[in-house]
């Protein structure tokens, strides 16, 4: 009998590596940026007033002249012709989790009928994609179903290859006809406008040269890698980018020999050929290795403005799984593709850098510069204790829930860790009383970070891997973001919540000066005052230990396991205030943005759980009752032959065992298909989303249970799905 399995086996055998032609011999420097209308190209192709026009617009945020615009496009146009591009798109991030393209022809044909290839300031700067069946959270009655796509130039056009075909892409948001966001984008680059004036005005505390603060984001994507043929033969892979059943292999993760370990030869080529068209995108990879798990592997780049870093990273999450296809693998980008080894997550370095070239997250080198470092560390501390909870619900997925809610790295629960040193620092700082505070302070004077810095990097370099947000020592990591997740969602939250807490900040201190105080004292009494407010975000030990679970339970940090119940965090007052008030989201905005990701949870389980459901009936429970007759054929020929009972007992006991299986997995899923049936008919998304939670999700662990019993009973050849040991180590 060969089935799907054994084809894919076979085939495994015969697979030859891919051989990619590296950089054409080409230095990466050589190639970098070659496909981005960057610098470079803008320099070349455009006149100085275009190019002075749009730098200005890139840099400061200006509106681009229609005049100005005609000539952009027309020198993009020149630009992407001469690289062999014909058509172009307007290139979003609509809140499908995926991007999207509509590609245009540059070719026309004028009315005298002779062909041209135009494209003007007005295809540049707007396009109206057909859009309707985009996600919206109700926003666009379907009447008014016009969404728009707006070019961003703060983030440079480029050229993608798909085989022998290129394409213009002109990085846009998406918005409705009455400017309500669609995407990813738009509500992001508010997020980092209203965290650029806030941080500006308190940095004129200390240095009065700085008039821009952009946040820097550099993220960590890890993903799994198979062979394309076996995640063919796994229904549940094809349809939900992950496992539903297979029972974990003899020799997991715990021999935490994969990780840092030789990359396979295979996986490599395609890392390199990946890398290779990130590089022509502008795209600044700069790390490879393996993860911890077996099949596992991560990429970094160097940070970038986070804007441009989520547009690279979506960039490249696309990229891996096209260029997985060239080499005949399957790049799983899912959070929790299989169950017993660790989950992938996408950690988000995030800091705050000037124009002036600091990195408000550096310790600095002076008092002066230390006070500045001390009081963005301090109140980023204060913005993840506020809103604990809206940074877990900027990372809730369906996905994540397998590694936030499960005992997984990191676990539900957010808090802060800062280090040995660091926690001695704010504790000094903490201890004084309002009188000891003067000029001369020695706390001030003598923070000493920078003599300690050396100590400080040693306390970082062994620092807690168990936390789902860690100072590194120039920078937050937020650790709990999900490998598939868009980084926007938790860039916005990260953004907003600083900005608010900085213009709270301010107003305290200015408070303070008008009240009589010295600047300094003023400053060093509000960052006291906020040590201590949030002081219990603050956590050094082992985030996955028990203890702590009971410890945050007593400090009253919020342990949400699962989506349905985080995502209600953007429906507080207080949420509502601080995005409306910081003009990221309408209240309109963000309740459509709710809906969105529930209706996106409840339709990942409704999917995982018809296949669940069609994996077990189709493929498990025929290979399993095939060979249960196999072995009943057994029993009646040595019945016949007239043999004792006793002699055949272990077959009767594995019929009986197989039964019992057989019967239960069939019980499940018949009552996980009529808990379906009563959740799709709940009235309102939260209902639905909660039933599918806590009604429907429980069945896939006890069918899986089932399931992987029986992978261990029925015989090899007769098992219908790709084993895990087979998918993870194999190559
Ligand atoms: P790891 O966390 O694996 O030890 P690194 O600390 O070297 O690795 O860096 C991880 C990521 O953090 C990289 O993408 C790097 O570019 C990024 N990073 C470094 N400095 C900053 C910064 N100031 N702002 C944002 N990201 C940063
Ligand atoms: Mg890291």
């Amino acid at each position: 009998m060969s089935t799907q399995r054994h084809s894919a086996l076979q085939d495994l055998l015969m697979v030859e590596g891919k051989k990619v032609k590296h950089y054409s011999g080409k230095r990466v420097t050589e190639i970098f940026g070659s496909h981005v209308f960057g610098e470079q190209s803008m320099r070349t192709y455009l006149s100085d007033e275009a190019y002075k026009s749009l730098s200005a617009s890139i840099k400061a945020g200006q509106k681009i002249e229609r005049k100005i615009a005609d000539q952009v496009a027309s020198g993009m146009k020149a630009w992407a012709e001469r690289m062999g591009a014909t058509h172009f798109t307007h290139w979003f991030q609509p809140l499908t989790g995926s991007t999207a393209e509509k590609h245009d022809s540059f070719f026309t044909i004028k009315s005298d009928g002779t062909a041209i290839e135009v494209f003007d300031g007005d295809a540049l700067i707007q396009q109206e994609p057909d859009a309707s069946s985009f996600p919206n959270g109700g926003i666009r009655a379907t009447f008014e179903a016009r969404g728009y796509t707006a070019w961003d130039p703060s983030s440079p056009a480029f050229i993608i290859e798909t085989g022998y075909g290129k394409t213009l892409c002109i990085p846009t948001i998406f918005i409705a006809y009455n400017g309500e966001s669609l995407d990813y984008k738009a509500p992001l680059l508010k997020s980092i406008d209203a965290l650029d004036k806030a941080a500006v005005d308190v940095c004129h505390y200390f240095d009065k040269n700085v008039s821009k603060v952009a946040a820097t984001l550099g993220w960590e994507q890890e993903y799994f890698v198979i062979d394309e043929k076996m995640a063919n033969a796994r229904p549940d892979v094809v349809m939900c980018g992950r496992t539903l059943v297979g029972h974990a292999p003899a020799k997991g993760q715990q021999l935490e020999d994969h990780y840092f370990g030789t990359i396979p030869e295979r996986v490599f080529e395609f890392m390199q050929d990946f890398e290779q068209e990130a590089y022509k995108l502008g795209i600044p990879l700069r790390t490879r290795h393996n993860e911890v798990a077996p099949g596992q592997f991560e990429c970094a780049p160097i940070y970038e403005e986070a804007n441009i870093a989520v547009d690279h990273n979506s960039m490249l999450m696309d990229l891996m799984a096209k260029v997985a296809k060239r080499h005949q693998l399957q790049c799983l980008l899912h959070e929790k593709p299989f169950d017993g080894v660790n989950g992938s997550g996408k950690h988000n370095n995030w800091s705050l850098s000037t124009d002036t070239g600091v990195n408000l997250l550096s310790p600095g080198k002076t008092p002066r510069t230390n006070l500045m470092f001390l009081t963005f560390f301090v109140n980023t501390i204060k913005a993840v204790h506020d809103n604990a909870d809206l940074m877990r619900a900027a990372i809730a997925s369906a996905g994540n829930d397998h590694r936030l809610g499960a005992n997984e790295a990191p676990p539900a629960i957010i808090s802060v860790y800062i280090g040995k040193h660091l926690t001695e620092v704010l504790d000094a700082v903490e201890s004084r009383v309002k009188e000891k505070f003067n000029e001369q302070d020695e706390v001030i004077l003598k923070l000493d970070i920078h003599k300690q810095i050396p100590e400080l990097l040693l306390d970082n370099t062994d620092r807690n891997r168990t936390s789902p947000f860690a100072f590194t020592g120039n920078k937050f990591e937020f650790r709990a973001v999900g490998s598939e997740a868009n980084c926007a969602s938790p860039m916005v939250v990260m953004n907003t919540i600083m900005a608010d807490t900085l213009k709270q900040f301010k107003s305290d201190v200015d408070d303070l000066i008008k009240g009589g105080d010295k600047k300094e004292i003023a400053i060093m009494q509000v960052l006291r005052r906020y040590i201590s407010e949030s002081k219990k975000i603050r956590f050094e030990g082992d985030n996955y230990s028990e203890a702590w679970e009971q410890e945050a339970a007593k400090r009253g940090l919020s342990n949400m396991k699962t989506t349905p119940e985080a995502l209600r965090a953007y429906e507080t007052k207080g949420a509502k205030e601080l995005f409306t008030n910081n003009s990221i989201y309408t209240e309109r905005e963000l309740g459509a943005r709710v809906e969105i990701m529930l209706e996106d949870y409840v339709k990942k389980i409704q999917i995982e759980a018809r296949m669940l459901g069609y994996i077990a009936s189709n493929h498990i429970l025929p290979a399993t009752v095939n060979y249960q007759n196999t072995l009943i054929k057994s029993v009646k020929g040595m019945m016949e032959i007239g043999l004792d009972k006793k002699t055949f007992k272990a077959q009767i006991d594995t019929i009986e065992t197989i039964n019992k299986h057989i019967q239960v997995i069939k019980e499940k899923v018949e009552e996980m298909i009529e808990a379906r049936k009563k959740a799709n008919k709940l009235e309102n998304t939260h209902k639905v989303a909660d039933a599918y939670c806590n009604d429907v999700k429980p069945y896939f662990d006890t069918i899986r249970y089932h399931v992987d019993k029986l992978e261990l009973i029925v015989d090899d050849k007769l098992w219908p799905l790709p084993k895990y040991r087979e998918m993870l180590f194999l190559r």
